[in-house]
């Protein structure tokens, strides 16, 4: 039997997230171009104790079983002398903590083995180019490549499971072939190729065409069966997950059907040369998550948001429960509605399980709820819906 093309989150997403994003905190001393906490040195004052962290996490645990996944990012969570603690804290109430560390001098493998036995299972590490040169440029200090490469390592031998994540930007597009073969290479749980959002420090970066952004999503989809890979803030991958099943099973040309341009050729050229196009494994379909549907950040002040990339205020958990601003706040309320979405989002077909990044519009328009900027497709406009309504 053939898998579907698209993963449900196994909840019911209106009332329990699949995905806690906590912002520890946003002293970080690296500067990256890209950074969504426009990062700096020290830490604020007005942080969530470690006190209020924990409550924080209690708050957590009442959304029930299955637990939402709990990511603890930055800044720097190494900045807090408490991670620690907060990571133990967050097991003994039964959550299974990832962290998102900075390749920092504290990253060390001590640090690594600490995290570990502290309780935490996972961490994430950027890796935004192939080479030192490349990363080091974008992640504004040299030496943060060999640190990455370092900790990767040490991470995989402390028993940590180790997630990478790539922000695409037209400066790095040739990269990714490269980047891929180094998370093949040197093994990771994930690559999660991060669509950039043209906020904080990412404002100055350039933004990719709607074109070359289906050109990228359909490398994505090609390298799926040699590469454990997910896109973030690519909601339209699910789309280009959907077309490109129904077009494998009719056995239809996908390059010429899509439309795809010469990026994608180039990035398929490159993909081949390091023998990602293949069949290794499953390939990991993409889930049904979107901000505030599935997905909430909580900030290092407390204050809510649909995701770290849409910063619309929907409470404070120091005032009210994460369940209750996550159930019944407008914010979140009105994203989970598809009926309110406009543009192209609202009269497409893919609607109930793309709906196109929230964030993005909301950086680019000012409305979150107007139609995803980086998305090409034009609704209805695929050629065998009646494959697709079987699907959808
Ligand atoms: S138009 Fe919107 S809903 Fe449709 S595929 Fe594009 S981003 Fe997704």
């Amino acid at each position: 039997m053939t898998r579907h093309p698209l993963r449900s989150a196994r909840r019911d997403t209106a009332s329990t997230p699949f995905i806690v994003i906590w912002e520890a905190t946003r002293a970080c001393p690296l500067a990256c171009l890209h950074c969504r906490a426009e990062a700096r040195p020290d830490r604020d004052p007005a942080e969530l104790t470690t006190g209020e962290a924990t409550e924080l996490m209690r708050q957590i645990t009442a959304f029930g079983r299955p637990a939402p996944l709990f990511v603890i990012t930055g800044g720097d969570p190494f900045a807090r002398p408490d991670l620690y603690d907060l990571i133990r804290r967050a097991r003994e109430l039964g959550l299974s903590p990832a962290v998102s560390p900075s390749a920092t001098p504290a990253l060390t493998p001590a640090a690594l083995t600490r995290l570990h036995r502290a309780g935490a299972s996972v961490i994430s590490l950027s890796l935004d180019g192939a080479t030192a040169a490349a990363h080091d440029e974008f992640r504004g200090f040299g030496g943060v490549f060999g640190r990455t490469l370092r900790a990767w390592q040490s991470a995989r031998d402390t028993g940590l499971k180790v997630q990478i994540n790539t922000t695409v930007t037209r400066t790095n597009l040739m990269d990714l072939p490269d980047i891929a073969h180094l998370v093949r290479e040197r093994g990771a749980l994930l690559w999660s190729v991060f669509l950039l959002i043209p906020t904080g420090r990412g404002r100055a970066l350039t933004s990719l065409t709607a074109a070359e952004t289906e050109d990228v999503l359909n490398f994505v989809h090609d390298i799926g069966r040699t590469v454990p890979v997910k896109t973030t803030e690519a909601h339209h991958f699910r789309r280009v997950a959907l077309q490109r099943h129904v077009l494998a099973v009719r056995g239809a040309d996908h390059e010429q059907v899509l439309g795809l341009g010469p990026l994608y050729r180039d990035l398929r050229r490159r993909a081949e040369a390091h023998g990602l196009i293949g069949a290794d494994r499953n390939r990991r379909p993409p889930i049904d998550v979107n901000a505030g549907r599935g997905l909430v950040f909580v900030s290092h002040t407390g204050e809510v948001s649909p995701s770290g990339f849409l910063p619309l205020p929907a409470g404070n958990v120091r005032e009210r429960p994460l369940t209750d601003i996550y159930r019944d706040s407008e914010v979140f309320t009105s994203l989970r509605d598809p009926a309110r979405l406009g543009g192209r989002c609202g009269a497409c077909e893919f609607g109930s399980v793309c709906g196109g990044s929230r964030s993005r519009a909301f950086a680019v328009t000012g409305d979150a709820l107007a139609e995803e900027p980086w998305c090409g497709y034009e609704p209805g406009s695929f050629p065998y819906p009646g494959d697709l309504a079987e699907l959808l």
